[in-house]
């Protein structure tokens, strides 16, 4: 198996008691009772340990315990560790599955089911640095591998995932990316404030574990070069071709090959030949601005947060923030501090959760921890992963039997409508006019919910703030006027608009057998089996695609890692079949698409309580994926050959 890197602790333990105590002090005691186990060899500490609970907000890793409880805990783990650094660090203890669970129930404060285990134990790397290292099942000569050479669109983490898989099998591949860097997303946004909504150390590859974040949540910059950091490490650079943009690709049935159709960036076309093609070119990565009256006439700088403007200053200039879901509540408070007047146009408001953990920095000792500690790491990432949330979510499902009046959809759902609102109430309630404008009528959960740590509260209360929740009627040469008539003067415009999530692929047009064009095929229902295969397009291969982003569980890194190693196994069975092209049944994708439509009406997406970018012009929820981590952790594991054709067999399929 490839060992790419040192996931846990290697360091020896060489401080003396006194550091050690304060060390411990700034770690949390339920991670630290479980490396405890593997140093000493004994689950004494977590069976005569306190009993700990459901965590309160995402990364809280404390088990909901009593500070009392807490501190006697770190007590028993530091004391472990010095008995483990004086006896000169024996080999750390592996606890056997049935310890592992317990473990994993004491981490995450409830009764785990067991078959959540084994996905648990990979993604943590517990047993292997990366258990989803490509693996042949038989033996292949170079040349079936040369015979196979695949292109991949985008250089983000999915395009470097399945890169790295093909790399390990030994697989010849082009990443192919319009950019000069890697890293997708976190190179293409730099906006103020810009940071990742789930905790790092699970916003992260499994395999990876030893790169130390500065915060919980990281910025975009602190991303940005993790992922340049994996590209260089892993050798992926040298498999991608920068400056390069996608316009399409066509099956060439004669051949069995895909013909990609790109552009250098000094104009020059070109066709890139490749058996398997790999579409991992992002989900939000087309800037949507709305076409306002007027819009050209503006005589000040206006442009989208997606493309950010380093070249312009905010420093105390009156600005203008269109839009106010996540991007909003992330560049209000920076710019709040440094414009002279910052007006935000809000159509309707976002539901808000307040997180106290969401701008906190990793401290000295948990850095140290997961230097010194064996499987610190591994637990933290279990920890902050938030498992509890891939629970069937009923707090996001639609309950016949609730009066539907628009508010919430569920007991479940109200409940957590009367949480956010107590916060709102707490930030707000000096201000009941910012209250008014800001807390959410409709339900919790019908948009993507937001995460602060209340500083976008503070910021809105400062006085050079404003938030404006009259429509836009137009904007003209100095500012914006709004529907009441009233006009207000900017010298920047920022869009925070959103993306053309719906436009997938476009504007590349891949024509798949018969030269049938993939959106043409989709009509209003895209989607891929398991969010991977389309009928019709032998061989070509979606990450991150629609249906497939998560609206109420995981993370995203987790979810192409798993769609990765499904996609470099289909390519697997290709070339271990001797077939040179493998296309996925029409029925088992219809199948897979009627399930997931029904499963995807239970949930408050598909309510018309408000405006979503989930739901296409059709009211069909195409974005989000209905299905659990544990599910498709399990159908993703690798390709089943009855799913598919070979190209012998196409046109039956
Ligand atoms: C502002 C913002 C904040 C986000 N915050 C979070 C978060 O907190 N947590 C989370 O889980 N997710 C978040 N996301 C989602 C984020 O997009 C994913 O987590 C992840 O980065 C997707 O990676 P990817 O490689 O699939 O796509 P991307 O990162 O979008 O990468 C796609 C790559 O494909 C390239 N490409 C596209 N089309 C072409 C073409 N025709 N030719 C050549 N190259 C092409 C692009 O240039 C890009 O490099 C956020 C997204 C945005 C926009």
């Amino acid at each position: 198996m490839t060992q790419y890197s040192a996931n846990q602790a290697s360091k020896p333990i060489t401080e003396n008691d006194e550091e050690l105590e304060r060390l411990f002090e700034e770690a949390s005691p339920v991670v630290l009772a479980l490396a405890a186990v593997h140093m000493s060899g004994s689950m004494d500490i977590i069976r005569n340990g306190p009993k700990t609970s459901l965590p309160t907000y995402n990364g809280d890793i404390y088990g909901s315990l009593s500070q009392e409880d807490g501190d006697a805990l770190r007590a028993k783990a530091l004391e472990i560790a010095k008995a483990w650094r004086d006896a000169g660090h024996p080999e750390p203890y592996r606890p056997s599955e049935d310890e592992v669970h317990k473990m994993l129930c004491f981490l995450l404060g409830f009764d785990l089911p067991r078959e959540y285990q084994p996905m648990i134990r990979e993604d943590m790397a517990l047993d292997a640095v990366d258990a989803r290292t490509f693996e042949w099942t038989r033996e292949v000569g170079e040349e079936a591998k040369l015979r196979h050479p695949v292109a991949i669109i985008g250089a983000g983490m999915s395009g470097m995932l399945i890169g790295l898989r093909l790399k390990q099998a030994g697989i010849p591949f082009t990443i192919l990316e319009r950019h000069d860097s890697v890293g997708g997303t976190w190179f293409e946004n730099r906006y103020p404030g810009l940071r990742v909504d789930v905790p790092s150390h699970s916003y992260s590859f499994s395999f990876v574990q030893d790169y130390r974040w500065s915060h919980l949540y990281s910025y975009q910059g602190e991303l940005l070069e993790y992922f340049r950091k994996c590209r260089d490490r892993f050798g992926i650079g040298e498999h991608i071709r920068y400056g390069v943009t996608v316009k399409g690709a066509d099956w060439n049935e004669a051949e069995r090959r895909w013909d990609v159709a790109i552009e250098t960036s000094d104009g020059a076309r070109e066709t890139v030949e490749a058996r398997s093609l790999v579409s991992a070119c992002g989900f939000f990565n087309k800037t949507h601005t709305p076409d306002f009256a007027g819009k050209e006439s503006f005589k000040g700088i206006q442009f989208h947060s997606g493309e950010w403007r380093d070249d312009v200053s905010l420093e105390g200039k009156r600005v203008a923030i269109i839009g106010n879901a996540a991007t909003t509540l992330q560049m209000v408070p920076p710019v709040s501090e440094i414009a002279s007047q910052l007006t935000v146009y809000q159509r309707s408001p976002s539901w808000t959760s307040v997180n106290p953990d969401y701008d906190r920095p990793i401290h000295d000792g948990e850095q140290w921890a997961f230097e010194h500690l064996p499987y610190f790491a591994g637990w933290m990432r279990a920890a902050v992963f938030n498992w509890t949330l891939d629970l069937p979510p009923l707090h996001m499902m639609v309950d016949p039997d609730w009066p539907q009046d628009g508010r919430a959809v569920s007991a479940a759902n109200e409940a957590v409508r009367q949480r956010n609102t107590a916060q709102y109430e707490k930030w707000l309630g000096d201000r009941p006019d910012l209250l008014e404008k800001l807390l959410p009528k409709y339900p919790p959960f019908v948009k993507r919910p937001t995460v602060s740590h209340g500083n976008f509260f503070e910021a809105v209360k400062r006085d050079n703030v404003e938030v404006v929740t009259d429509a836009i009627a137009r904007i003209t040469e100095n500012g914006i006027v709004d529907e009441t008539g009233t006009e207000r003067t900017f010298d920047i415009i920022v869009y925070a608009t959103g993306y053309k999530v719906q436009e997938y692929i476009t504007p590349m047009k891949i024509r798949g057998r018969g030269g049938v064009e993939i959106n043409e095929f989709w009509q209003d229902r895209p989607g891929g089996y398991l969010g991977c295969v389309v009928p019709h397009f032998p061989n070509f291969y979606m990450m991150y695609g629609p249906g497939t982003n998560l609206g109420y569980n995981g993370n995203l890194i987790f979810n192409s890692e798993l769609q990765a190693r499904y996609i470099a196994y289909c390519i697997r069975l290709s070339i271990e079949n001797g077939q040179e092209a493998l296309e996925v049944r029409e029925k088992v994708y219809d199948d897979y698409m009627d399930r997931s439509t029904e499963k995807l009406k239970q949930f408050v997406w598909s309510t018309d309580f408000g405006t979503t970018y989930f739901r296409n012009s059709a009211g069909m929820v195409t974005t989000n994926s209905p299905w659990s981590m544990l599910e498709m952790w399990t159908w993703l594991k690798e390709p089943d050959p009855d799913d598919f054709v070979g190209a012998d067999d196409m046109a039956e399929a």
